[in-house]
């Protein structure tokens, strides 16, 4: 028989630090313990989700308690060799973004060294499906395994932003960019991130879902308690139960569907194993106990992902994004946000769009730190 994927749920009602620390404790012992994934002399690069400058309490990015725990457990059982980092679409850095999120000052703390995100490498997938071509950033290269602390969030191309999606930081700096211009819908930008998960296989996946993001994600949404830490070495299969506690079909999620298509895991629940501190759970009844029907994320049919003959009127059909004039500082990090070419807004007084070009691909929403930037469907559908 098929071995299930294992996705260790823990119950954790804040980030006081006994909590955190015990939950991801309670994590790895369900899983094997460290020594599952990792020799205790290699390089273990710990890649927080650091999207853009952002306090912990706005659950833009992971969470500095989760990150220390994290390290923490490695360094008490022996694993000395830790480095941290991501690549933030946001031009002002890598290390003033994790000061600015608090991961900075926990990893001097406890000696986890800064990985070189100042710089990328050009690599070959021959593997991939659908690109074969990576420009990552070398922190990540230089490392023997990397664990993926991803934050549980919505997002406005691919519904949620989880374990696989957070892979995308990998990629160097602003050629980021490049990848959202390239691929414009949902469909093909999953596809990138299946063959870049593939790439990468990071070694484990802990997701923060503490504190989550409902609603307008993956900067400007809502804060809402989940209370749970999720850790799987299965990527798809820790999005999946994601998935099955905010009440959405895993398999509306673009990234599970193409992740489970490229063999990066499994978003079958029969394929799926879910274990907590008190025994084993089916998926319905961890969503049944620890789910919240009610977080707002999209449910809808996403029929630009399945009706190809009306690519030519996509635009129409997918939510634009517009500014919330009063909260806007005209600081213009979405103007440089923007992939294309020909740049689809211009800061005049405000930022203005030209929506005949946009893309819809919401850099620029993502990368707004005044959440100036809302979403609307241009039809209703
Ligand atoms: S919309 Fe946001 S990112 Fe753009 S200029 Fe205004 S505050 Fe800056
Ligand atoms: S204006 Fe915003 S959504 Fe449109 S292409 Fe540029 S960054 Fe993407």
């Amino acid at each position: 028989m098929m071995e299930k994927s294992k996705v260790a749920l823990l119950v954790c009602k804040d980030y006081g630090e006994k909590h955190v620390d015990q939950a991801i404790k309670e994590g790895m012992d369900l899983l094997g313990g460290a020594e599952a994934f990792f020799e205790r002399e290699e390089k273990i690069l710990l890649k927080p989700n650091l999207l853009g400058k952002a306090s912990p309490e706005k659950a833009v990015t992971t969470h500095p308690a989760v990150f220390k725990a994290v390290g923490k457990y490695l360094k008490e059982h022996g694993y000395n060799n830790l480095y941290y980092g991501d690549s933030p679409g946001n031009p002002i850095g890598a290390s003033k973004v994790a000061a600015e999120c608090g991961i900075k000052a926990p990893a001097e703390e406890a000696g986890i060294l800064p990985a070189d995100f100042s710089k990328g490498t050009q690599v070959s997938f021959d593997e991939g499906k659908k690109e074969k071509q990576f420009m990552i950033s070398n922190g990540i290269l230089e490392c023997d395994g990397i664990i993926n602390l991803c934050k549980m969030k919505t997002h406005q191309l691919e519904r949620i932003t989880g374990a696989a999606k957070n892979i995308f930081g990998a990629v160097y700096g602003l050629n980021k960019g490049a990848f959202h211009a390239k691929y414009t819908d949902a469909d093909s930008f999953a596809e990138m991130i299946a063959d870049l998960n593939n790439f990468l296989r990071p070694r484990l996946h802990i997701m923060d879902g503490i504190l989550a993001m409902e609603g307008n994600g993956p900067q400007s949404g809502t804060p809402i308690k989940m209370n749970v830490i999720l850790m799987s070495t299965d990527p798809i299969a820790l999005d999946t139960v994601f998935c099955y506690l905010i009440n959405l079909k895993p398999e509306l999620v673009p990234t599970n569907r193409y992740g489970y298509e490229y063999g990066v895991g499994t978003m079958k629940a029969e394929e799926i194993e879910i274990l907590t501190a008190d025994g084993e759970r089916t998926i319905e009844e961890a969503a049944e106990t620890y789910g919240n029907k009610k977080y707002d994320v999209y449910r809808g049919t996403d029929k630009k992902t399945q009706i190809r003959l009306l690519q030519p009127i996509q635009p129409l059909l997918q939510k634009k994004p517009y500014i919330l004039k009063e909260k806007c500082v005209k600081c213009g990090i979405c103007v440089n946000s923007c992939p294309l070419e020909k740049k689809a807004l211009e800061l005049r007084e405000y930022p203005k769009y030209d929506y005949s070009l946009c893309i819809r691909c919401y850099c620029c929403q993502e990368m707004c730190p005044q959440k100036a930037k809302l979403m609307d469907r241009n039809w209703k559908i």
